[in-house]
């Protein structure tokens, strides 16, 4: 239909980018970029017409979004910039498409493929990145490109984890010089924070925090951010602990991850931090979760010969990634058992009374009601309540 439509409007359609990399790796992508030389936003209005889904047009960007169900496409203009003569058709400018591949950040993601009728299916490879999809390279396009945009180097290393490539040795050399250069120090607002975020999110962060540490790109976000011996042994052992959670809850990893490299920085440090990065509260919350807690919980679980009811309540007001940490940095059975117990089958029993239930004995609803159900609850967990009445 792309290659229809490009026919009657007479322009020239290019699938760039992730897409057409990970086409040519073989690795699913519902994300598909297109770069329309002629007027992207009356293309997609054309092609929503066609297929339907849900369009939204940013008529000041020359672009436009349909989202399809389950796949989203972004819709570019590249400006064609000379006519034949006048009043022909716009020619394709190979030159224009290239200098906007030129703006992308890795040789990996600058591969084309025509969708016009002549050229239907065609590679267009301005830059070699072809040749190091096959190679398994990530390198970068210029020297200056990690000085204009800092986030490319998380974005590289989240690229060679992902596909286990190598950083080319230039690009290598590149990120080292602008981290010294003190790049990632000067970066303010939250692009960093999201790209930080969604390389943790690749779940591979034993690779991930190398290539972070040996960048010296933690020392640089805070000058005391090196991760000790026990943060490396704790880092190693996340798949055992997700493993032990695994049927009862969705885990987010990342987020333990998180938990386990931020463990030693000061309360202090984590806010200024959180204030380079101008970070949302959500994601403050998430920098700065709750260690003070975590730690107390901690020594009163190892004092041992605790009642069910006082396990339940050190540990109901933890999420699920709190009690994983909490297992990590314990490393004693007696506080998995009390974690599992907890979270195999005291968060799960009911009061089974409710504030009707009271009412039917004869009371009125006041504050006795509260202390009632959790006294019932309590007495519950305990086991000391054999049937409902
Ligand atoms: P993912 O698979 O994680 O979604 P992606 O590269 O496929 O990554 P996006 O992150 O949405 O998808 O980026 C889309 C395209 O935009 C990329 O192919 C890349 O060429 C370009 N791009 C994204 N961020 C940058 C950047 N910081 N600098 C230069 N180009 C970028």
């Amino acid at each position: 239909q792309i290659r229809d439509l490009s026919e009657t409007l007479h322009v020239e359609p290019y699938l760039v980018g992730g897409f057409v990399r990970d086409l040519l790796l073989k690795r699913p992508n519902k994300d598909l970029d297109l770069v329309i030389e002629g007027d992207g936003i009356e293309f997609a209005r054309k092609l929503h017409q066609v297929l339907g889904g849900k369009l939204d047009v940013h008529p000041n960007f020359g672009t436009a979004t349909l989202d399809l169900n389950g796949f989203h496409l972004d819709v570019a203009t590249a400006r064609v910039e000379y006519y034949e003569y006048p009043a022909a058709l716009p020619q394709v400018k190979p030159g224009r498409l290239k200098q906007d591949l030129y703006r992308r950040d890795f040789t990996i993601n600058t591969l084309v493929i025509s969708l016009s009728k002549e050229k239907f299916g065609w590679l267009i490879d301005f830059f070699g990145g072809n040749e190091d999809l096959k190679k398994g390279i990530i390198r970068g396009l210029h020297s200056f490109t990690f000085i204009d945009d800092p986030t490319r180097i998380l974005r590289g290393i989240k690229f060679a984890v992902r596909f286990g490539f190598t950083i080319e040795e230039e690009t290598d050399l590149l990120i080292r010089q602008a981290v010294e250069h003190g790049v990632i120090k000067e970066l303010k607002g939250p692009r960093f924070w999201e790209e930080l975020k969604s390389l943790l999110m690749e779940g591979k962060e034993l690779k991930t925090l190398q290539y972070l540490d040996d960048y010296g790109i933690l020392r640089e976000i805070a000058p005391d951010f090196k991760l000790t011996d026990q943060q490396w042994k704790n880092l190693k052992r996340i798949d055992w602990v997700i493993q032990l959670f695994k049927d009862q809850c969705i885990v987010q990893r990342w987020l333990l991850v998180l938990m386990v490299i931020f463990a030693n920085l000061s309360k202090e440090t984590i806010e200024r931090i959180a204030n380079d990065w101008n970070l949302s509260l959500k994601d403050r919350a998430q920098l700065n979760f709750i260690h003070e807690e975590v730690y107390r919980v901690k020594e009163k679980l190892s004092e041992g010969k605790l009642r069910p009811s006082q396990i339940y309540n050190l540990l109901e007001s933890l999420g699920s990634e709190e009690l994983m940490y909490l297992v990590l940095i314990s490393d004693s059975q007696l506080i998995l058992d009390q974690v599992l117990e907890f979270y195999n089958r005291l968060r799960r029993i009911d009061v089974e009374v409710s504030g009707k239930d009271i009412i039917n004995l004869g009371f009125s609803p006041g504050p006795l009601f509260k202390e009632v159900i959790s006294k019932v609850k309590e007495a519950k967990l305990n086991g000391k309540v054999k049937s409902r009445e």
